[in-house]
């Protein structure tokens, strides 16, 4: 599960849209839209699902453990 995100068109910052779904989900419901009120400009940007993204915890971690590590 992430947070659907999509990009302020003002400032160019990423605003989370208080949504929550998976990217499997989200990729499905191609005629998804919505408002979202922005921090930043203080207005509410209408969006598309194709202009929006699912910012997943999961995929960020980088896994570094094994760097430098001996066998
Ligand atoms: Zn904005």
């Amino acid at each position: 599960m992430g947070m659907v995100m999509v990009k302020c068109p003002q400032t160019g910052h990423a605003i989370s849209t208080g949504i929550k779904t998976d990217r499997e989900s989200f990729r499905r419901s191609t005629v998804f839209f919505s408002r979202t009120p922005c921090p930043f400009c203080r207005a509410d940007h209408a969006w598309f699902a194709g202009d929006a993204w699912v910012d997943e915890p999961s995929i960020r971690v980088r896994r570094r453990r094994s760097a430098g590590s001996p066998a």
